[in-house]
């Protein structure tokens, strides 16, 4: 089923988060992590992809499987930064024939030491969406970001390149992590003012363990605001309290989220199931048909 018909139902849709294992040996256990997550009945999950291609062909293989083994629709990422075009076809191609209706096209992150293939290659993430487009019927989603993203100079020209994405081809967004919603509300009213449309899912974080946040802000320049720094400072070298703090942070904000009209919520759930089990037990009564 494409995403694009659940996001549009009325209904509040939560989804999170895996992503493959960077040795094959570990496989089983994210897939484990996975079938587990997929047992709290998310309406779909999504599946990153390493963005040098190393691991796409357990994206395609983990996405394939939620969808068939455990009945949970799939949304497979795919980045085209590091790999040439040829290759990236060979991608959707797998994703087409593994039956993966859904997917996140995404220029992935540009590293130092990334060795790029050669001019032959989808230079934005607007290219892929076009590429994707073309090669089958695929519902296809792409990257936001509330806060900017860390390379663009201006808000305003990041908006004007989301806009062309998105007249690319693209049916839906998913935000970049943020932790005061208000960065939230004031995107939404930017974008729809430059004319785009296509329902924007929120991209929350549960923070559980003080030490992510130095990299996480690291790589998406986020804003931490006051009241999210009290709680890493007074609980971030006590795992359990702060596990309990950040999950209850999340949760206020998608309990926020949802009372100001969103209904589609996307959670950063990292292969974590212990953590989605308490997000969506935070929840049960809101999210109840
Ligand atoms: P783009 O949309 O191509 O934008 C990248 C930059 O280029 C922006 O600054 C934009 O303003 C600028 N730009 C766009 N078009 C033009 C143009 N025509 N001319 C000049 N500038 C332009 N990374 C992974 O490696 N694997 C994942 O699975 C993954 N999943 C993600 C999921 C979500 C929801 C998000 C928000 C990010 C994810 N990322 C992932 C990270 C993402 O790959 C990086 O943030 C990357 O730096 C940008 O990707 P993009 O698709 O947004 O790029």
């Amino acid at each position: 089923m494409k995403i694009i018909e659940k996001l549009n139902d009325g209904k509040v849709h939560i989804s999170f988060e895996v992503f493959p294992p960077k040795k094959s040996e570990d496989f089983d256990k994210v897939m484990g992590a996975a079938k587990k997550i997929a047992g709290l009945h998310p309406s779909y999950m999504s599946v990153t992809y390493g963005a040098g291609g190393g691991t796409s062909k357990n994206t395609v293989k983990i996405a394939s499987q939620i969808k068939e083994e455990c009945n949970v629709e799939a949304l497979a990422h795919l980045t085209c930064a590091s790999s040439t075009k040829e290759e990236v076809r060979k991608v959707i191609g797998q994703l087409r024939d593994a039956g993966i209706e859904n997917v996140l096209a995404l220029r992935g992150d540009i590293v130092e030491e990334m060795a790029f293939p050669s001019e032959d290659r989808f230079h934005y993430a607007s290219e892929l969406v076009e590429e994707v487009k073309k090669s089958g019927d695929f519902c296809i989603g792409a990257a936001c970001y509330p806060e900017g993203h860390v390379e663009a100079e201006h808000k305003e020209e990041d908006i004007l390149h989301l806009k062309h994405k998105v007249d690319c081809g693209v049916d839906f967004l998913t935000t970049q992590m943020f932790f005061d919603n208000n960065i939230h509300y004031n995107f939404l009213y930017r974008i729809r003012e430059k004319g785009i449309t296509v329902p924007v899912i929120p991209g929350i974080m549960p923070v559980t363990n003080g030490n992510q946040m130095a990299r996480i802000v690291q790589m998406s320049g986020t804003i931490l605001p006051a009241r999210f720094r009290a709680i890493i400072d007074t609980f971030g070298e006590n795992p359990a309290a702060m596990r309990q703090a950040g999950i209850a942070y999340a949760t206020d904000q998608i309990i926020d989220l949802i009372a100001n009209g969103i209904k589609n919520i996307h959670v950063y759930s990292m292969n974590k199931p212990e953590v989605a089990a308490a997000i969506i037990s935070n929840l049960s009564d809101i999210i109840k048909e």
